[in-house]
């Protein structure tokens, strides 16, 4: 059996088109995004924007009102709020794709979210210069989509195909990255726990520095066809705003598999950290302290290692001969014009980044990876 949706039921607030004649409310694309999940359920147990209890509770002690664990945040700030009671639609560019029960109307400390979230308030920090950005006040309530935002699959459509596929154990593997031999070895080794590995990356609103979805996309498709075994790995993307909130941000991803189907969730080195806000295994210590009903499969640092002639583990080698496996060092030979070394990368897959290095300007000014 896959996994149950987190909270017991899943959320599908997918209706037809209603032709009623409502106000509109303009939102911003990550906000549409996160409208989106909430309405197919990626989100689940919320139905809705959280309202500002929700949001405390969030935010000091890591659970929704109903006691479940969550961390992140999901709010809606506006700058024209509509009234309380008042029904909405929600527009992204002009186009109407859902709407909105408007429950509650309300201010929030944007200062507190940063730090609470991010544990930080350095401008430096991506969710801190986003959350910083926006308007003070936010509107909650239920939410109900009837056209899509992006064209990921629905949680209902992924537990359908694991069932078809025989998987109970599911493994879910998130990543922002198209894949290096570091992540090949990290796929490979849930492999072995599980029925089934759902690669799912995300690629809603990235840093400037990151690859471009379709660069991803091309480059796990290529991977999974050619060199993983059939009906093992089901590929597919996550559109939703990255959240780099280290440990907190990796239980919000835990929970989003979950609701995909998941019963295992990997967790790797750093996952959604950025710069060095985070401690490393911070991510993996908080996922087995919370109870989400995932099985974190922990994996440790990979490199390539030239004594032992193979990719390993900081667990599994101490050689003094490893080589640093990351996308900065790739990004970097690609943008110099270099061969990325095929220990560290497929040439196969050096050349697919290739092409899009060529047309992203902004990777040259890449900082980490
Ligand atoms: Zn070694």
């Amino acid at each position: 059996m896959v996994a149950s949706p987190y909270g017991g039921r899943l959320i599908q607030n997918v209706i037809e088109e209603p032709h009623e004649d409502l106000p509109m409310l303009e939102i911003g694309r990550r906000y549409a995004l996160d409208a989106e999940k909430i309405g197919i359920g990626a989100y689940s147990p919320l139905e809705g924007f959280m309202g500002s209890s929700d949001l405390e509770n969030v935010l000091y002690k890591n659970e929704l009102n109903n006691g479940l664990p969550w961390t992140i945040p999901i709010i809606l700030p506006v700058m024209a709020p509509p009234e309380e009671g008042e029904r909405v639609y929600l527009n992204l560019n002009g186009n109407r794709f859902g709407f909105l029960e408007v429950e509650e109307v309300f201010r929030f400390n944007k200062k507190e979210i940063a730090e609470k979230v991010y544990s930080t308030l350095s401008p430096e920090h991506p969710g801190v210069a986003q959350v910083m950005s926006e308007p003070e006040t936010a509107v909650s309530g239920k939410v109900w989509i009837f056209r899509r935002v992006s064209r990921d699959k629905t949680p209902a459509e992924t537990r359908e195909i694991f069932k078809k596929l025989g998987w109970r154990d599911v493994a879910g593997y998130q990543t922002r990255n198209p894949p290096h031999r570091a992540h090949e070895y990290v796929i490979r080794v849930a492999m072995e726990f599980v029925d089934g590995v759902f690669i799912h990356p995300v690629v809603g609103e990235l840093k400037n520095d990151d690859f471009p979805p379709e660069a991803i996309v091309e480059a796990y498709d290529y991977f999974v066809k050619n060199y993983l075994p059939k009906n093992r790995a089901l590929l597919d993307t996550l559109t939703i705003p990255m959240r780099y909130a280290g440990p907190k941000a990796a239980v919000f991803y835990a929970i989003i598999r979950r609701n995909y189907g998941c019963t295992h969730f990997v967790v790797g080195r750093d996952m959604a950290g950025v710069g060095n806000f985070y401690d490393p295994y911070g991510a993996q210590k908080m996922l087995r302290e919370m109870d989400l009903g995932v099985e974190i499969i922990p994996v440790g640092e990979a490199f390539y290692c030239d004594i032992c002639e193979g990719i390993v583990s900081e667990r599994s080698c101490d050689h003094n001969a490893r080589k640093k496996i990351s996308m900065t060092l790739i990004r970097k030979l690609l943008s110099q014009g270099e061969e990325p070394p095929r220990e560290i990368i497929r040439p196969q897959i050096a050349s697919i980044l290739k092409r899009y290095y060529k047309n992203t300007e902004s990777l040259a000014s890449s900082r980490r990876g």
